[in-house]
């Protein structure tokens, strides 16, 4: 039997400087949590297209478990 330990991927919205109480937890993949904070930059900070400087400082910001 193969053990392999899944990480997880987490990330507030806080911790880039937002006002916002918004967190992904448990994302399994750094694509599919970017892919969840596309949707809620747009829907919660008006952020149509998050730009190349944002999205590092996101990747920086993200914690994996
Ligand atoms: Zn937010």
């Amino acid at each position: 039997m193969k053990l392999f330990s899944k990480k997880k991927y987490y990330f507030e919205c806080k911790s880039i400087g937002m006002n916002c109480g918004f967190e992904v937890k448990g994302s399994s993949s750094e694509e599919e949590l970017l892919e969840i904070l596309r949707v809620h930059a747009k829907s919660a900070h008006g952020i149509s297209q998050i730009p190349e400087d944002l999205i590092n400082k996101i990747k920086q910001n993200i914690r994996k478990m």
